[in-house]
């Protein structure tokens, strides 16, 4: 069993994270966004369950490995409702203290600010997704996940940790949850708390999560439709909207992040949009 993994392990010629291990200390993850790729590979994806004495094997694993930095998780939330109880993700951040690895995190729950204590007295950066300050339109993209509001007042009590924090306007969906002014408030808010990145992308369609997508979205399916199935561009199998229309959508960001100060970069787009250092903030972790 081996949990500690080096983060994209395919090379997939978009991605310009600097070299890293991802772990999951869970499996699933409950927050059921519609726009999840995970549900494409992992079987019961919406039941979170802890990985099989994962803080025995993710020890063994730190052992043996050089130091880089981990991101947790990318396929899963390291702080599902069962965190609270388990305390498995907080073990597996003090294990990486004690071993010397620098910790990016990775959620979209307040749960995270519980761990405040360990995540500054460690090199950590914690990145929280944002796709929309819309609560009703949030509630929409990810039924299960705490609202953004919470998510901003974690993000502000993170910061007075003196926690480096970016944060995921990620992914945005054309026609769905790109509108600029909404955006901008976001944006103003992040800025005044002093968030230390944003990071953006676009919505990538595969057919699992393009059918619940749809589904919730009816007025915009056909619009969907045609920009991800007939004017898409594939990278690796994936359906990406077309260029232009990305340039367009992270050209606003880019230039609403330099406007309100904030650093930014792109996620796996093939964009030469980044004013950031990295694109995932780990230059933040030294
Ligand atoms: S938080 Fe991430 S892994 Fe969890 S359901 Fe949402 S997109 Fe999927």
């Amino acid at each position: 069993m081996r949990y500690l993994h080096i983060f994209d392990p395919w090379n997939f010629p978009l991605c310009t994270c600097p070299r890293k291990y991802s772990v999951d200390p869970y499996t699933g993850c409950e927050h059921r966004c519609i726009y999840c790729y995970i549900t494409s590979y992992i079987k019961e994806p919406w039941h979170v369950r802890p990985k099989k004495d994962f803080l025995r094997y993710f020890e063994r694993d730190l052992r043996n490995a050089k130091i880089l930095p981990i991101s947790m998780s990318n396929s899963s939330d390291p702080y599902p409702r069962i965190e609270k109880n388990l305390r498995i993700t907080r073990g597996a951040l003090f294990l990486m203290k004690r071993y010397g690895f620098p910790a990016l995190i990775l959620t979209k729950s307040d749960l995270v600010t519980r761990d405040t204590d360990i995540l500054s007295s460690m090199p950590s950066v914690v990145s929280i997704t944002i796709t929309t300050i819309n609560e009703d339109l949030a509630k929409k993209l990810e039924p299960m996940a705490p609202p953004p509001e919470k998510r901003l007042r974690a993000i502000e009590k993170l910061k007075s940790s003196e926690i480096r924090v970016a944060v995921r306007i990620d992914p945005i969906i054309p026609g769905i949850n790109d509108n600029f002014k909404e955006i901008e408030l976001l944006v103003k808010e992040l800025a005044d708390i002093g968030v230390d990145q944003i990071i953006s992308s676009t919505y990538k369609a595969k057919p699992d999560n393009f059918k619940r997508v749809a589904g919730v979205f009816k007025d915009n399916a056909e619009y969907l439709r045609k920009i991800y199935y007939e004017e898409n561009e594939m990278v690796r199998g994936i359906r990406y909207a077309p260029r232009e229309l990305r340039y367009r959508i992270l050209k606003n960001m880019r230039d609403l992040s330099t406007r309100y100060g904030i650093p930014f970069s792109v996620c796996r787009e093939g964009l030469n949009l980044n004013t950031a250092k990295t694109c995932d903030a780990s230059h933040l972790l030294y």
